[in-house]
């Protein structure tokens, strides 16, 4: 049951909650927002808080990018969804909610990743699909040195002694995400030094999105607040160290949630169902210009690259860490539950609205019109010769943030699927950022990302 406006009033009391944040993530992937005392939190729930058109004009270098339709004149509203309300259990007396951006009719002011996202849920729906996801998060833990930020609690690669070292901190960040209702699944000492997954339930599309960005502020909150340490999410913080991603876990339900229409038990080693491939083969034939939003900043290219498990081509594969798309071998007993297919070229540094609402949109491309994957890869794409790779459709990603753009906007279905504004913003915030850090030092433009999401 949704929560109502009043049963979240009665829970920030009861909870000793005195200001609550109303929080959005921005074109750029940055979480902002503010902050809301707990006396105006019945109106402010209703009306939202105002914020300036040209607040999303901004970038992550916090350049105010000229974009015509988002100038500082003109206000719109952050309005709460209720059922995102959880408190922050990093501080004292504190809570977030996420927010919708709305024009003063209450509707998408053009420019909301969030009410894109649900536009795209509703176009799923249209065909009889519900799509359900999780993002698989990895980040560093660092700390500041007078020789500048390093990662911190190294130890072998997935070890327990690498947990141990990082328990102070992961305990915390785990407790703190089951506090507000996030069920963690695993928690990973990853393959980086200092490096961290922590992998959560799935849920549907619009929850994956809302929890991803809490988890990003969860995550970051306990590490800083409580511990006085780094978390860094950016896509590639250390030149010297793998990348970090944020993969994309997810599966095509019916709309009643009953049956994941992904798995056929006929479909022997075509593996996926018929929907299941026509959906895949959208995404594949979408993805150069879908990474722009997955994988949308500067440093994101620097982890696409090959042999860091992250996919640096157009490729699906069985189980295979070097395809791009991934089918998830299906687990024993629940099989029809657990298969799922995984985006890899999706990190942190994204809008999770924008990387889900276009992933939808490219994989409902391939079912309207019944495409069919090319082969898939069964070796590293890296390994194979020319003509397996032409058999199995492999061909590279953009390789750079430029290329990415340009591919996104020439895409047929993803461009004018996120509307005029948006589309045309993207492209101007995203592009003089490129330009900006295109002309920094490769280490000065990894440490632009560093803090930021
Ligand atoms: N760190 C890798 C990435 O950048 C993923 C490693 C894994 O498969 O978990 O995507
Ligand atoms: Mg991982």
């Amino acid at each position: 049951m949704p929560m109502t406006i009043e049963q979240v009033v009665e829970r920030a009391h009861e909870d000793g909650v005195r200001i609550i944040r109303f929080l959005y993530c921005d074109p750029s992937g940055v979480i902002r927002g503010k902050n809301v005392t707990i006396g105006r939190l019945a109106s402010k729930l209703v009306e939202g808080v105002g914020i300036t058109r040209a607040q999303n004009a901004v970038n992550l270098l916090e350049q105010l990018v000229h974009i015509e339709g988002m100038e500082p004149v003109g206000e719109i509203r952050a309005v709460p969804d209720p059922d995102t309300y959880s408190v922050l259990p990093w501080l004292p007396g504190t809570a977030s909610v996420l927010c919708d951006q709305l024009d003063h009719d209450v509707r998408d002011w053009g420019c909301c990743p969030r009410s894109f996202l649900k536009g795209a849920v509703a176009d799923a729906a249209s065909l009889g699909i519900r799509v359900m996801a999780a993002f698989e998060a990895e980040f560093y833990l660092a700390e500041a040195t007078p020789d500048g930020i390093v990662p911190w609690a190294n130890g072998p690669v997935y070890s327990s002694a690498g947990m141990d070292r990082a328990a102070s901190v992961m305990y915390d960040i785990v407790s703190a995400l089951e506090r507000q209702g996030i069920e963690v699944e695993q928690a990973i000492n990853e393959y980086g030094p200092g490096q961290q997954e922590i992998a959560i339930r799935y849920a549907d599309v619009l929850t994956a999105a809302d929890r991803h960005l809490k988890l990003r502020d969860t995550v970051r909150g306990v590490t800083e607040v409580q511990h006085g340490k780094i978390a860094s999410f950016a896509a590639k913080p250390f030149a010297h160290g793998v990348g970090s991603g944020a993969h994309v876990h997810f599966s095509l339900w019916d709309l009643a949630g009953e049956r994941n229409l992904l798995h056929d038990p006929e479909a022997g080693d075509r593996i996926l169902s018929t929907l299941g491939r026509s959906f895949l083969a959208g995404v594949l034939e979408h993805l150069p210009a879908l990474i722009a939003l997955t994988c949308p900043s500067h440093n994101s290219y620097e982890r696409l690259q090959p042999g860091a498990w992250a996919g640096s081509t157009v490729s699906w594969g069985m189980d295979n860490r070097e395809a791009t798309m991934r089918v998830a071998s299906p687990f024993r007993g629940r099989e029809e539950e657990s298969i799922n297919l995984e985006l890899k070229a999706c990190d942190s540094s994204c809008n999770p609205y924008l990387a889900l609402g276009g992933l939808i949109h490219a994989g409902l491309d391939g079912v309207r019109r019944g495409r069919v994957p090319p082969e898939p890869a069964r070796r590293d794409p890296a390994r194979m010769t020319d003509e397996e790779r032409a058999r199995c459709g492999i061909r590279p990603l953009p390789a750079t943030m430029q290329e990415g753009l340009a591919a996104l906007a020439a895409d047929p279905v993803l461009f004018p699927a996120l509307g005029e504004l948006l589309g045309r913003a993207i492209l101007a915030l995203r592009g003089a950022e490129a330009e900006a850090l295109d002309a920094m030092s490769p280490d000065e433009a990894r440490l632009a990302h560093l803090r930021i999401f």
